[in-house]
């Protein structure tokens, strides 16, 4: 069972003028087998939300904390997050150029199981996602994100969370610069993972789209670094109709 809670989360990005404050208290807690959709405006913060909890060394935690079945991640080194069961799915995935896809997911399995699969069943699970995401066998030699195109980088971070199998997973927009057939593809696949019923799921757009094919169990409005309101489905369903900008101007007003 994996529970992922957020509490009062403040977080800087470090630019070169110094730090930047951009996450102002974010609190959210995410039970087994709920998928919550973060939805906000361009710049809200939403990516260094991710980029913070996963601990990518250009951002920083001023306070707050983010555990994972309990355990503390801020304190922990991005492979230990990793390990501790945190998976994120990032809005620009890093090209890995002579490194396999194959290669790539069997360390990354190895880091995170404590020892290498074995060989003749790691092939052919990779075979399975791979197929379940509807990418070619050969998409497994290929060096990872050289060349990929926006659906193929999306389709193998999902394949990675197949069989990855983490605890919690943070996708940041998941959904965009996709066309219809790999949205519906991404999406079945997230459906799947979410399935598994113990896992705890950040889903995080700019759209709405994604949730016609997606059942968010919370649906969160994101402005100016925190969550200014929370809802089910019906929350997507008006800001598809209304837009952001009730929020900004409050946000703005506010400021
Ligand atoms: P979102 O994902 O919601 O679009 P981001 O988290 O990417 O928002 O960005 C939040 C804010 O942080 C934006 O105002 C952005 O300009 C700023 N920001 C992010 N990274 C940097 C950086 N490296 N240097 C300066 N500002 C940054
Ligand atoms: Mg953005
Ligand atoms: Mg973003």
């Amino acid at each position: 069972m994996s529970t992922l809670v957020i509490t009062d989360l403040h977080a800087d990005v470090l630019t070169e003028d110094g730090p930047k404050q951009i996450l102002k208290g974010v609190n959210l807690t995410i039970n087994p087998g709920e998928i919550h959709a973060i939805m906000g405006p361009n710049g809200s913060g939403k990516s260094t939300l991710a980029y913070a909890i996963a601990g990518h060394p250009k951002y920083e935690i001023t306070t707050g904390s983010v555990t994972l079945d309990g355990v503390e991640l801020t304190e922990l080194s991005v492979d230990e997050r990793a390990k501790a069961g945190l998976y994120l799915a990032m809005q620009y995935p890093v090209e890995v150029p002579g490194v396999s896809v194959s290669n790539f997911l069997r360390t990354a399995k190895t880091a995170l199981d404590g020892e290498a699969p074995k060989l003749r069943h790691w092939v052919k699970d990779v075979e399975k996602a791979l197929e379940g995401m509807q990418l070619d066998k050969s998409f497994a030699s290929r060096s990872v994100n050289e060349g990929f195109s926006g659906g193929e980088k999306k389709r193998h971070e999902i394949a990675q969370l197949e069989l990855l199998n983490p605890k919690a997973a943070i996708l940041d927009e998941t959904d965009s610069g996709l066309d219809i057939d790999a949205l519906r593809v991404v999406s079945d696949g997230v459906n799947r993972f979410a399935e598994k019923g113990d896992r705890a799921m950040v889903l995080i757009t700019h759209y709405t789209r994604i949730l016609r094919y997606i059942d968010p169990t919370f649906v969160h409005v994101f402005v100016d670094g925190h969550i200014v309101e929370s809802g089910g489905r019906e929350l997507a369903d008006k800001l598809e109709a209304n837009g952001y900008e009730e929020y900004t101007k409050a946000a703005a007003a506010a400021a």
